[in-house]
């Protein structure tokens, strides 16, 4: 489903008229708005920087400080979600947000520690075969984790980090091209690890096909979703991905410095002779609680596991996670196609932006980057001045996110008005 063919109309009565059709605009109401100096509701752009709260959040979160005053070490089992099979309540909901099954998911630690993790497993490099492939300008923890995973392996990172590069005169990456590497060099390739979303670009990779052409050449392909997940609609275990990782502080709306996601493909979850780092709650639970001497890897993304639960977190992530079973991943990802294809059209109305975002809708999450111009800083600071929260990345991009969970099309109306005056003036 692309934009491309609907009309729009550049009016702010037709914009309400968009909100009133919108099957999902209740959803807002489920979240506290930060309000401006005003007193008016902000219109908050950077839910791909820090998800806003769901109203749900703090009564869950009091749920686990109250059962720990009445329980204490008894609430592993006593409390009213049991602290010891927390982590287990998230396989079911986390696997709908990244089309996996239950056992190839997990929720445990944070995204680069878990992205680390992750590497122990499928970095493995040989002599002949010790490549990371990235994209370039990657996100800069994934870039310095890998640059430090081939190192701890005794490679010069400039040697084996391979930065795959848009074509001269292009700002995104085409797949073709990512494919064609792939067929000329993959046999030197150990791994390939690019974000689902570019963080900076907002270019959303086509990871099947990416899976695809490297496992055609002997790679393992991983992905990091932090960009993606609550974003796009995935399908990991279909398309055959090795494994991702991904925050659910962005568009998970879980909280600063919250819980990670992980997924296995059961390829690999089920096979006890993987190498990992261990730690006692990767263990089968059947024995964890003897402390038997040898480590037995739980069946499934849960054998990655180290420590036992990070429940205040967690629970915070819980909240978020009943609201995209409420609305249903394929639901948001109508309106975020519809809303981010209409603040491209009010964009493309006005002269002076360039998107650097790839235009095919299939190719992008809910983020637009936008090449401003050299007062593109300036132009951040007036827009939160006027109540409009966006994100500045040097040198001339400003990124917004119009987040379909709370974001409504008044919210994009209001911004391409504010941002067409003050280029203007
Ligand atoms: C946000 C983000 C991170 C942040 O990593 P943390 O470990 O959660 O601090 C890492 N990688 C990407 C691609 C991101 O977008």
């Amino acid at each position: 489903m692309t934009e491309t063919t609907t009309t729009h109309e550049p009016s702010l009565e037709y914009a309400l008229e968009l909100d009133r059709n919108d099957l999902l605009a209740e959803y807002r109401n489920e979240y506290y708005i930060p309000k401006g100096k005003d007193g008016n509701d902000l219109i908050y752009f950077t839910g791909n920087s820090l998800g806003l709260q769901p109203k749900s959040t703090f009564r869950m979160v009091e749920q686990e400080l109250k059962d720990w005053q009445t329980y204490a070490v008894e609430g592993h089992f006593d409390a009213t979600y049991p602290w010891f099979s927390y982590h287990e309540m998230f396989a079911e909901p986390e696997s709908r947000i990244v089309g996996g099954t239950p056992e190839e998911v997990v929720v445990m630690n944070t995204l680069t520690t878990n992205l680390h993790l992750m590497m122990v497993s499928f970095y493995r490099p040989t002599k002949d075969r010790f490549k990371i492939v990235i994209e370039e300008n990657a996100f800069p923890s994934d870039r310095y984790a890998v640059a430090s995973q081939a190192r701890f392996h005794g490679y010069d990172p400039a040697e084996a980090v391979v930065e795959l590069k848009p074509r001269e005169g292009e700002n995104t990456l085409r797949t073709e091209d990512i494919e064609e590497y792939l067929e000329r060099e993959g046999e030197d390739v150990a791994l390939v690890m690019m974000g689902g979303v570019n963080y900076y670009t907002g270019q959303a990779f086509e990871m099947e096909k990416i899976a695809a052409a490297g496992h055609a050449k002997g790679c393992v392909v991983g992905f990091d979703l932090a960009h993606g997940a609550g974003n796009l609609l995935l399908n990991l275990h279909d398309w055959n991905v090795d494994f991702a990782v991904w925050c659910t502080y962005k568009y998970l709306n879980s909280g600063p410095g919250g819980v990670s996601g992980c997924f296995v493909h059961e390829r690999h979850a089920f096979n006890p002779d993987l190498p990992r780092f261990a730690g006692w709650w990767g263990n089968d639970p059947a024995t964890r609680f003897e402390m038997p001497r040898e480590f037995v890897p739980q069946r499934g993304a849960a054998g990655w596991q180290l420590s036992n639960a990070q429940i205040l977190p967690m629970a915070a992530h819980w909240a978020a996670l009943q609201l995209f079973d409420r609305v249903g991943m394929g639901n948001l990802r109508a309106k975020s196609e519809k809303l981010t294809g209409y603040l491209e059209y009010l964009l493309n109305e006005r002269e002076g932006f360039q998107i650097l975002t790839p235009a095919d809708s299939t190719q992008r999450g809910c983020q637009l980057s936008i090449r401003i111009g050299d007062d593109a800083k300036s132009m951040v600071g007036k827009l939160m001045e006027r109540g409009i929260v966006a994100d500045y990345r040097v040198p001339d991009v400003i990124r917004v996110a119009p987040v379909p969970m709370y974001n409504s099309f008044e919210d994009v109306w209001r911004f391409v008005e504010e941002l067409g005056v003050m280029s203007a003036g």
